[in-house]
């Protein structure tokens, strides 16, 4: 049975230590974008780092690689960039990553970087995404080096997992996304109910996450636009006729990028 521990650091971020087996002290931390968190972590849990798993090359991803590595001469996992040096096995698309009692299907989900992977953990139930910036709850990651029919592609490519799938993002940014969400979609019950109870765990300083993919596409407009709903609201927004759901996504990308 997987253990995901969340650690929150910097300024929004998590970062998830999967423990693998819960008898073995055994744990791979993904995405450690700085060190301390992750070796206090380990210590309050009298954990191991076995390995460190990457889904993109921000620096909120990465800072913390080379401080970890002079404590656990581990592997890294990652996308094949030369954006990140200390990637020892370099991942793809389609693959599946085969560490000791942990096995990791890799997704390439590019648009928010072109080297984006996500990683799903079909094993357990339900199964568990992690999928850095790309998805978020309630959004998705800034556009920052792909085009709108590729980060659509890779949205959708998440948003048709089991509705039951966990979703562990990086960032805590829910409130705000769906505030903006509600711009699009003011008549959406279910992302009214959601944001009043976003409000809620945020005014206790609770995490939002995981989400989960059937709440992502009840209440996320950019798992949404194919809706007439949502593409009137951006044609409104972007004041043009758009013509392909691409067009949808790239027009609320950028409105909200705006907001
Ligand atoms: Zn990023």
């Amino acid at each position: 049975m997987l253990t995901v521990y969340s650690i929150p650091a910097l300024e929004s971020n998590y970062f998830w230590l999967l423990q693998p087996v819960p008898e073995k002290p055994d744990a791979y931390i993904l995405d450690p974008g700085d060190a301390q968190p992750v070796l206090d972590c380990l210590r309050r849990h009298q954990l191991n780092l076995a390995g460190i798993i990457i889904t993109h090359h921000h620096w909120d991803h990465t800072d913390g690689i080379n401080d970890l590595l002079a404590q656990f001469p581990v592997s890294v996992y990652g996308p094949d960039s030369q954006r990140i040096p200390q990637v020892t096995h370099k991942l793809h698309g389609g693959d599946t990553l085969e560490l000791p009692d942990l096995q990791l299907d890799v997704l390439a989900v590019p648009g928010h970087t072109l080297d984006h992977l996500a990683y799903l953990h079909t094993d357990s139930e339900p199964t568990k995404l992690f999928c850095g910036d790309s998805l978020f709850a309630g959004g998705c990651g800034r556009m920052f080096e792909g085009q709108p029919e590729q980060m659509l592609a890779s949205l959708n490519k998440l948003a048709a997992l089991p509705e039951n799938t966990l979703i562990y993002c990086s960032h805590e940014y829910t409130l705000a996304n769906l505030q903006f969400a509600l711009k699009i979609e003011p008549d959406n019950k279910a992302l009214t109910d959601r944001l009043q109870q976003t409000q809620q765990l945020r005014q206790q300083h609770l995490s939002t996450l995981p989400s989960t993919i059937a709440l992502e596409r009840r209440t996320n407009p950019f798992l949404r636009c194919h809706l007439p709903t949502v593409k009137a609201a951006a044609e409104r927004h972007a004041g043009t006729l758009l013509t392909s759901d691409a067009d949808v996504f790239g027009a609320i990308r950028r409105w909200k990028d705006q907001a």
